[in-house]
């Protein structure tokens, strides 16, 4: 790939209902590598998300099993086809790696195909009555139809693409209608994404894709009156103003987390230090799953923390156009100027500074920091970005466990032991939503339940088996035969 190739400038409208929708007033979309202007969406006014509320609602989606399957198979075929392009812009507005944005690229296609391949699958049940003294030679059976109303979804900057899929792609095998938000940050992806939508044949009505600040418009997508499920991914600040004002509408709220990753005594030190880094730095650590705090057993801790050293010295952070780059920017310099804040915050504190903390624009790169006192700011709060925390813990589980716990958040945590003993406990003891032992916390299939607790979320859970459950509604029938 050529690092030099420029992305032309796109200025972009809306598109509701599929109409190109424009207005006085754009937001620019900013390059966070080269500071340049590489395109600009609509800043919609409240009236504008009204009308794409009520263009979805006057639609009824009536597309078979077969032809929801055709669209989902073809976006899936289309994303492969295209990925170069789509991950190029991908990196051009985030600032994520080449790497990263071609994984995730994959990640969609799979969301798609996994989609189309679930919405052939039967998923009714069937309930004989006569079971009981009580029962009658009847039987209940299920069926599962889409929400009367329309899914308002909102999705966050660090995965352009792929939280948008898993938004649209269960709405699409339930025969909803979506009108979604992308982040103002990153919103052209999520524009190209639908327009991939329309051309493999989907009903122009049951996607609406609005661009805008959200100060202006996102009240207007939490309480419109046609919405019947909000979905949203992104900070828990702006999931908890979502449940405080959505009022009687279903919630997804997949929100932050400040996830661990535990390395025990009996521990493979290279295997572990090889998830820390990744999971620490992979989408410039800006995954709500990424490893956040490193809860390493003082036995281990010293050796540990070397293997760690070695491995973040040996990623290049630089140009994300660059496809030999491991570590792109963050979103912007404002986020990565709080990174830095925090890290002197915590040596401030006794915290030890082994590697980076040295910041340009919103070039930030991977930063380990050893001996970090588990309660100050850097680890006790989500800082998302490639920061590496090491949290020396006593060797008592009991302990670790208690450490692990005593953030807000509950999303997710790995697990570096072979004990089977130990493992129990940690599955028992973690007040969170998924355990990977010899992963990072963030490994998943796209079909698998995701989801945290906590201040991670409600409980409700995403991944297209789940999200395609809780975006319809269970009607029972009965009838009069056993
Ligand atoms: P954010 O909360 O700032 O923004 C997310 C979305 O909400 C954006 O589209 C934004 O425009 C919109 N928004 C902001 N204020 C709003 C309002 N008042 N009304 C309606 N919409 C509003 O989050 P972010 O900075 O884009 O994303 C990073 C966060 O997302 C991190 O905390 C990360 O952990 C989280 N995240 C969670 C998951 C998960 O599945 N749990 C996945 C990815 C990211």
């Amino acid at each position: 790939m050529d690092v030099s190739v420029k992305t032309a400038f796109r200025e972009e409208k809306m598109r509701i209902a599929g109409r190109a929708v424009g207005t006085d007033e754009t937001i620019e979309v900013v390059n966070p590598y080269s500071g340049e202007v590489i395109g600009s969406v609509p800043a919609a006014r409240p009236e504008h998300v009204r009308d794409a509320f009520w263009r979805a609602r006057a639609f009824r989606a009536r597309l078979t099993r077969h032809e929801r399957q055709r669209i989902l198979t073809g976006v899936a075929e289309q994303l492969a086809a295209r990925r170069d392009e789509i991950a190029r812009l991908i990196t051009a507005e985030s600032g994520l790696c080449l790497k990263d944005s071609l994984y995730e690229v994959g990640r969609a296609c799979d969301v798609f195909s996994l989609a189309g391949q679930l919405v052939i699958q039967d998923d009714g049940e069937i309930f004989s009555c006569d079971i009981t003294p009580q029962g009658k030679p009847r039987r209940i059976y299920t069926m599962r139809t889409p929400l009367l109303g329309v899914i308002s979804a909102i999705t966050p900057f660090n995965h352009p693409l792929n939280m948008v899929a898993h938004k649209i792609a269960p709405a699409v095998a339930t025969n909803n209608r979506v009108v979604l938000k992308p982040t103002e940050l990153t919103p052209l992806t999520a524009l190209l994404l639908a327009d991939i939508l329309y051309e493999a044949g989907l009903p122009p009505e049951m996607l609406s894709v609005v661009t805008g600040n959200p100060a202006t418009m996102g009240d207007a997508m939490i309480t419109d009156p046609d919405a019947d499920l909000v979905t949203f991914t992104g900070s828990v600040r702006v999931g908890k103003h979502i449940a405080a004002t959505a009022g009687y509408k279903r919630l997804v709220l997949e929100l932050g987390g400040n996830d661990p990753l535990i390395v025990l005594a009996d521990a493979d030190l290279d295997r572990a230090a090889d998830l820390a880094v990744s999971g620490a730095t992979r989408n410039s650590g800006q995954r709500c799953t990424a490893v956040k705090r490193i809860l390493a057993v003082e036995p281990i801790a010293d050796a540990l923390s070397e293997k760690i050293l070695a491995r973040a010295r040996a990623l290049r952070c630089g140009d994300p156009m660059d496809p030999e780059t491991d570590v792109g920017t963050v979103i912007n310099a404002r986020s990565a100027r709080l990174f830095e804040a925090r890290v002197n915050d915590a040596v401030e504190k006794g915290a030890v500074l082994l590697h980076g903390n040295t910041r340009q624009g919103a070039l930030y790169p991977p930063t380990v920091v050893d001996r970090v006192p588990h309660d100050c700011e850097l680890v006790r709060e989500e800082t998302f970005g490639p920061v590496i925390p090491i949290i020396r813990c006593p060797n008592d589980i009991d302990t670790v466990i208690q450490i692990s716990n005593a953030t807000a958040y509950g999303l997710s945590a790995g697990l570096c032991t072979d004990r089977l003993d130990w493992i129990t406990r940690f599955v028992e003891g973690l007040e969170v939503g998924t355990v990977n032992v010899w992963e990072v916390p963030g490994y998943r299939i796209e079909m698998s339940p995701f989801g945290g607790i906590k201040d991670s979320g409600l409980g409700y859970k995403e991944g297209v088996k789940e999200a395609m459950k809780g975006y319809t509604n269970v009607r029972t029938y009965s009838l009069p035969w056993p």
